[in-house]
């Protein structure tokens, strides 16, 4: 599960992590009073610097125009009116891109320098491992295709985490001096302890920022400005608070469906429709239909124990798709019963009605029923084409949608 930036600076500042002040707003007039008070929170005087940032699950932001640096409450309104008013196009969005609905406002920082900073999983060595790198804000990526000596990796011991002699050292490799130690010292240690405590897939800072020196901070301030959380949603039952931050607008509304009846679904960018059971089974199928130069909609795997009433749904989310010009039923029943997927076909053609090629492949666990279902029902089905085996049936769907 994701987060929004503004939820996962409330979860570096639970954790000791220093971060400016920000409020989130959703209309453009909001935009004007959030940029006085953050300003005024902050400390900030007149013409003070604050920044108005698009808040969706996608990166990218800064360089699709919707992280933007503002100097009074009428240029804030300005930055929202622009951003709720036009979609975000980035790397992470594909080229329809995102309509963006909530705002963050917060003070600004003058930056001396920018740091990634981020903890994740190394399926590799089997623990977490802290990534780090002084050439932060821009894409972490570009920096270790053409750079990879300036990331430093840190395995973690799965027991005692980040220990601080380890996060010294790195804080000495990102080139810190004197005070800025403990500061940097501190933000990876709360990372690390709130990647544990909370599940986490991902946690990242980028960019973590070291202010100028000024009269009150003579050594500069180490300061979190962007953040992002991925959460394990095999942990998520265990944190009611990481829960209760869902966002289900940004979520895609079919997957979403889909997770309500227990469903695996992905959407692909095809157009053959596949309801298939097992993800082993999906993963073969998907590739035939490649093989016969087809491409799939979609991902959908209704498991092993799927009732009646949620593969009648599995279809419902498929046909609701208007890119699909073809279904592809792949069922090998062991636990699941063919009876029931055939039950299922029944129903979705009497209450929404198949009007696009529907190729069925069935073998296993009741069968001959299942068959005699569909037989029966054929005055309903009139786009049905019996399929003998997975070859077949990818042939038979992919000639059907040209
Ligand atoms: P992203 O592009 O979605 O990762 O959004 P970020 O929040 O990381 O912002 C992108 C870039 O905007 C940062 O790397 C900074 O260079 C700049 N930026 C963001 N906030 C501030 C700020 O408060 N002050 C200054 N000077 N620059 C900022
Ligand atoms: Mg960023």
């Amino acid at each position: 599960m994701k987060v929004h930036e503004y939820q996962a600076r409330d979860i570096l500042r639970s954790y000791g992590i220093p971060v400016p002040p920000g409020e989130v707003v959703t209309s453009i007039d909001q935009a004007a009073q959030a940029y006085k008070k953050v300003v005024a929170e902050a400390g900030l005087g007149e013409r003070g610097l604050a920044v108005v940032k698009a808040q969706v699950h996608a990166g990218g932001r800064g360089k699709a125009g919707f992280v933007k640096l503002v100097r009074s409450a009428q240029e804030a309104e300005d930055a929202a009116r622009f951003m709720l008013t036009n979609k975000m196009v980035s790397v992470q969005t594909g080229p329809e891109g995102l309509q963006v609905t909530k705002l963050l406002v917060a003070a600004g920082v003058d930056i001396a320098h920018e740091y990634y900073l981020a903890i994740t999983t190394d399926r590799k060595s089997r623990r977490n491992v802290l990534i780090a790198s002084a050439e932060g804000g821009v894409e972490i990526e570009t920096v270790a295709h053409k750079n990879p000596e300036a990331i430093i990796k840190t395995p973690l011991h799965p027991l005692t985490g980040l220990q601080s002699h380890q996060a010294r050292t790195i804080a000495y490799r990102l080139g810190f001096k004197g005070k800025q130690i403990n500061q940097a010292v501190k933000v990876m240690t709360g990372l690390a302890k709130a990647f544990v405590d909370k599940d986490c897939t991902i946690a990242e800072i980028n960019p973590l920022v070291l202010t100028p020196a000024t009269a009150d901070n003579p050594e500069g301030q180490v300061l979190a400005i962007d953040a992002k959380f991925n959460f394990d949603d095999n942990g998520l039952m265990r944190h009611k608070d990481i829960q209760e931050l869902f966002d289900p607008t940004e979520e895609n509304p079919a997957e979403l469906q889909a997770r309500k009846f227990d469903l695996s679904y992905i959407a692909l960018d095809g157009n053959i429709g596949c309801l298939v059971n097992g993800a082993g089974l999906a993963m073969a199928t998907m590739d035939v239909i490649k093989l016969e130069g087809g491409e799939p909609a979609n991902f959908l795997d209704v498991g092993g124990s799927a009732s009646e009433e949620a593969v009648t749904e599995a279809f419902r989310i498929i046909l609701s798709d208007a890119r699909v010009k073809g279904i592809m039923v792949n069922i090998f029943g062991g636990i699941m019963d063919c009876a029931v997927i055939a039950a299922g076909i029944v129903n979705a053609a009497k209450q929404i009605g198949f009007k696009v090629p529907l190729v069925v492949r069935l073998e296993g666990s009741n069968v001959d029923a299942g068959r005699e279902i569909l037989r029966k029902a054929a005055g309903e089905l009139p786009t049905l084409q019996a399929a003998t085996d997975l070859g077949d049936a990818a042939r038979k769907v992919c000639g059907a949608v040209g």
